[in-house]
């Protein structure tokens, strides 16, 4: 079978992922991107000396990103280095009670049974179900393309259907373990990254516990783009041509092929094309009415994960008590979470995320400075402007400032913010998601979006809103499986 001619769109986490598997095949891969700057909702900002990961800060599954590098007999430490967060991160739950939550796994246990009696011993039951599911689930499940049931007919998952927790909430899974309040918050968490709420997460999803707890939370040395860039690297040594601002209009079809790609600065042909932009956008903007997967009804009807509102912050000093990562749970996550999902709404007493990456390194701000992430997660398809952004910048910096106890606003020398509508302008993002889909279970598999277009043989999706879903890891596997998939399909 001689070399391909392979498009791929879109330069994210999955975009680069599917080149470098193409290419690796012996494919001729071209990569277009829209943007000036390659990574997708994982770039970096720079200003002033500060840099910020715009997207991505936390780091979890390394074997995901193990196994990735060594599909082409590398290691992540080839390129980057990697350092195990302790602790892990900090959970703020008022002024005087912020838990810190610890690397090691007997420090974490003490630290359940602090809380509640019987805590510790329940921790190691909870985390050796989720240890199953994870290895059951990430080394398997996720792997899997999802284009027909009869995948899943398969012994091992069939036997363990039932400790795969499918059809139990996180919501109630949770409680069958703990009462305390902030323990069930603490387990609760990982299921925010999800994009849906733990009544609404299948218990499956414990296994993003063993994933926080048991396997660690883990910052590579430079900031979370230093993974991007070793993906470029590594997509380049293989051959894949990288073309920034190279934004694709339109991909041109004829019998039942997609014949080329096209960009204001030119049509590429190509025998293949993986579309790694936004589904809905490619879907519903880039092809012809009658080459589309999906209805704008069928669109509507998904339940997209979140936006965010994001500030970028830059400090002239450094801050006193604070970790890596903070979870500012010092509000009820309920109502939150109902203007999030229920009736979508600008949040009223928001929860909000702080990242301060120059806590761990000092080449991400100046010295003596401090960089600061914020972000409140809310609903997509928001009404989004100036007023509202200040007006929720105001709220958490002054409950910030109460939280650790000392002054920030007035240290403030860089401030950027980000939104649904820079979500749309810079990805397209449809109703300006941050996340992609909800991982609910009605979207799971083989109800996701499908990683092959019903009508043209040749084109394919990947990224965070197909199979297995959002988050890096995720979009990591998905380039892999969109690749095999063409190996399979292509390939004789
Ligand atoms: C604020 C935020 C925080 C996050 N935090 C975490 C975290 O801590 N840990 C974690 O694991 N995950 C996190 N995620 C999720 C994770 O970043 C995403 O799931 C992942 O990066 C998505 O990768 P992707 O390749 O699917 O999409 P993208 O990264 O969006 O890539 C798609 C690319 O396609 C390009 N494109 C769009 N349209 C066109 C076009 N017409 N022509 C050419 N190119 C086009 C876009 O510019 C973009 O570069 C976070 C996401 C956000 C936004």
């Amino acid at each position: 079978m001689p070399a391909l001619d392979i498009c791929v769109i879109g330069s994210g986490f999955a975009g680069l992922s599917a080149a470098t598997c193409l290419a690796d095949q012996g494919h001729n891969v071209i990569l277009l991107e829209k943007n000036k700057t390659i990574g997708g909702r994982a770039r970096k900002l720079e200003a002033d000396g500060f840099m910020f990961d715009m997207g991505p800060s936390w780091y979890w599954m390394p074997d995901v990103f193990d196994r990735y590098f060594a599909l082409f007999g590398k290691k992540p430490s080839d390129y980057y280095h990697l350092k195990r967060l302790d602790p892990s991160y900090t959970v703020v739950f008022d002024k005087d009670d912020h838990m810190k939550v610890p690397a090691k796994m007997s420090e974490l246990e003490a630290l359940f049974e602090s809380l509640e009696k019987g805590a510790g011993k329940k921790l190691q039951a909870f985390l050796s179900q989720a240890e199953y599911k994870y290895e059951v689930g990430i080394n398997d499940l996720v792997y899997k393309p999802s284009r027909s049931l009869l995948e899943f007919i398969d012994p091992r998952l069939l036997k363990g259907l039932v400790k795969m927790d499918v059809f139990q909430s996180m919501h109630s899974h949770v409680r069958k373990f703990f009462t305390n309040d902030k323990l069930i918050r603490l387990m609760e968490f990982p299921v925010l990254f999800l994009g849906a709420i733990p009544e609404n997460t299948p218990a499956l999803y414990s296994l993003m516990n063993y994933a926080d707890m048991s396997l660690g939370t883990w910052y590579p040395e430079g900031g979370m783009y230093k993974v991007i860039e070793a993906m470029v690297s590594l997509a380049e040594e293989k051959g894949v041509k990288i073309l920034t601002d190279h934004e694709v209009e339109k991909i041109v079809a004829k019998n039942g092929k997609a014949e080329s790609v096209l960009t204001a600065k030119g049509a590429f042909k190509a025998d293949v094309v993986v579309a790694g932009a936004d589904y809905h956008h490619v879907d519903q903007h880039l092809l012809d009415y009658e080459h589309r997967n999906y209805s704008p009804k069928y669109w509507e009807k998904r339940t997209m994960a979140p936006s965010s509102l994001l500030f970028y912050i830059g400090l002239n000093k450094k801050l006193k008590n604070i970790t890596h990562h903070m979870l500012f749970f010092d509000e009820d996550f309920g109502p939150h979470a109902k203007e999030i999902y229920e009736t979508p709404d600008w949040p009223s007493n928001p929860l909000f995320y702080l990242s301060a990456t120059s806590v761990t390194d000092d080449t991400v701000a100046p010295k003596g400075c401090e960089n600061l992430i914020l972000l409140i997660p809310v609903a997509p398809g928001l009404k989004d402007d100036e007023a509202t952004r200040e007006k929720y910048y105001n709220i958490i910096m002054d409950r910030l400032e109460i939280l650790i106890g000392q002054e920030v606003k007035n240290h403030v020398v860089f401030k950027q913010s980000y939104a649904h509508n820079d979500f749309i302008k810079d990805y397209h993002a449809f109703r300006g998601n941050a996340y992609g889909l909800a991982n609910t279970l009605k979207q799971t598999a083989i109800l996701k979006p499908s990683l092959k277009n019903r009508y043209l043989k040749n084109l394919y999706y990947t990224g965070q809103l197909t199979v297995p879903g959002p988050g890096v890891p995720p979009t990591l596997i998905s380039g892999q499986v969109v690749a095999n998939e063409i190996k399979k399909d292509f390939v004789r």
